[in-house]
């Protein structure tokens, strides 16, 4: 059985705890490798390493950083059919979503490769008089990012591109489920002639994120995962002194109003429900449809959706690939059954559709009359349900936006302007698509939910995330004329 190892002081290092865990091709339901987990003493053999080229590496010019960062962006668009294969292979959508993916993330590395602009702090000149002050920004020195399966490359490059590119060493604890592609990131990086040491890779479970957590050596920890998890990682993490940022789950709602365009709003739901399987944090999972536009926007959903191809995400036709885990499709089968039985109205019932039966594949399911004490409403499912929520009023459906447990994305479709600005002002989420389903920010700005979505105050990649790895250090100076110097007891002033 392949064994996929740790990757340390820039070399490909097999475990030695003694523990591993499996890692499936969910699209045949085999196990293809198993993967090393860590303990606690190799999380302290990568993080002395990570420390040892941090300092190094932080010391290294501007002018430096940039072009490492330029030449793996360059490696990462070239290489980037290999490692949607990878992608593929071990979390199961297909090709074309692991490539979209890739690019997303291609985007932060180009942002990072800015970063001589970014670090630029500023200057005063005759603060008072013969001094001047200014601000700098200084790296952190080891970060560590721990992130989520569904996401195996774009996650991983949200953090590390930045994190990197100021002046840090990253150490990725990346998901047990598909670790393959972190390798992948750390050849890359390597080729791009990053030091060895700046970029690790400790393959784990919860014994190396809570190694992670409790090292004194590592000053900030980026997380992104499910709402119980991102909550343990800030507690913990802020307990033990880090900064933190913790990204979780969501529940991510679609405004449709009646002026609605049916057909564009019925494409975005499909597209935003059932593209890979519903395991995006910025799925679609429940539609608000508001007045009379309900039926008509049912019944376009549903006739879209016989049209919908399932299968082997390697498959070109296929649209949709299967779940991650033979557990996680029978939970998310249980929820179709948990929301009938509640009383939601089965549309199309994904358990029955008609799948590969090798691998861990469901249909799609859309559930109409769901109501907010379902467990469908309230839970993530994380896999391709739909459920349809009726409201008569904008501040009827407003209202269930705002009062969910979660606020990452949201979205309005609407024809009236107005009324979009007014949802843009109301709403309770950190993003919000105006007659787009999944508003991902580009790179240039940054990504991040409210509510239960996030645990800690600055989001991911873009400015806030040079502000997440670096400390403003601001210098007061006095170099005095010649001889004009003199003895002055009283606290400085601005004069
Ligand atoms: P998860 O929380 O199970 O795992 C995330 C990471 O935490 C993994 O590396 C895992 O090994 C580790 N982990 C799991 N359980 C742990 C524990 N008890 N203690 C310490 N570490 C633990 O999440 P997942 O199933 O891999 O990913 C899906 C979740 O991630 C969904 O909830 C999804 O919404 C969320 N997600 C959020 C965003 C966002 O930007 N907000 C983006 C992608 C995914």
């Amino acid at each position: 059985m392949p064994r996929i190892a740790h990757w340390i002081g820039g070399a490909e290092t097999a475990g030695t705890s003694g523990r591993v865990g499996p890692v499936f091709n969910p699209a045949t339901g085999e196990q293809i490798a198993e993967v090393d987990l860590a303990s606690t003493a190799e999380v302290g053999h990568a993080v002395k390493a990570a420390t040892e080229a941090a300092r190094v590496w932080r010391s290294s010019s501007l002018s430096r950083r940039a072009a490492v960062l330029f030449k793996f962006r360059e490696l990462l668009a070239e290489r980037s059919g290999e490692l949607a294969q990878i992608i593929t292979r071990e979390h199961g959508k297909v090709l074309s979503d692991a490539a979209g993916e890739i690019a997303r993330g291609l985007e932060n590395a180009e942002f990072a490769t800015g970063v001589p602009h970014l670090l630029k702090g500023s200057y005063s000149e005759q603060a008072s008089t013969g001094v001047d002050v200014y601000s700098i920004r200084q790296p952190l020195g080891v970060v560590a990012g721990i992130t989520p399966f569904n996401f195996p490359a774009m996650v991983p490059l949200w953090m590390c591109t930045t994190a990197i590119a100021a002046g840090n060493a990253f150490v990725l604890k990346p998901s047990e489920k598909d670790p393959s592609a972190s390798l992948f990131l750390a050849r890359l990086w390597q080729e791009a002639g990053l030091p060895a040491g700046v970029f690790t890779v400790i393959q784990g479970d919860k014994e190396a994120v809570d190694a992670i957590l409790a090292h004194p050596d590592i000053a900030a920890v980026s997380f992104v995962g499910s709402t119980p998890v991102a909550k343990y990682i800030y507690t913990t993490g802020t307990a033990h002194g880090k900064r933190v940022q913790a990204l979780g789950g969501a529940k991510n709602h679609m405004l449709v109003l009646p002026d609605a365009d049916i057909d564009a709003a019925a494409d975005a739901a499909v597209s935003a429900a059932y593209g890979s399987a519903g395991e995006r944090c910025m799925a679609i999972s429940i539609v608000v449809a508001v007045g009379d536009v309900a039926d008509p926007l049912v019944d376009a959903i549903a006739s879209r959706l016989p049209k919908l191809r399932i299968g082997d995400g390697t498959d070109p036709d296929a649209q949709m690939g299967p779940l991650v885990t033979r557990e996680h499709r029978d939970k998310v089968a249980g929820y179709v059954e948990r929301g009938a039985a509640a009383g939601a109205t089965v549309i199309t019932d994904g358990r029955t559709a008609d799948v590969p039966k090798n691998g861990f594949f469901l249909g799609v399911t859309l559930l109409d009359h769901v109501t907010p004490e379902m467990d469908v409403y309230r839970d993530e499912i994380f896999g391709p349900v739909l459920g349809v929520v009726r409201a008569s009023t904008y501040a009827e459906a407003l209202a269930l936006i705002n009062d969910n447990e979660y606020g990452n994305g949201t979205a309005i479709f609407t024809r009236d302007g107005g009324a979009a600005r007014r949802f843009q002002l109301d709403v309770n989420a950190g993003m919000v698509g105006v007659n787009v389903p999944i508003p991902v920010p580009v790179a240039y700005y940054s990504f991040g939910g409210w509510k239960a979505s996030l645990f800690g105050d600055t989001h991911m990649y873009g400015p806030d995330g040079i502000h997440f790895y670096t400390r403003t250090k601001v210098v007061t100076s006095r170099w005095p004329d010649p001889g004009t110097s003199s003895i002055d007891l009283g606290f400085p002033q601005t004069r």
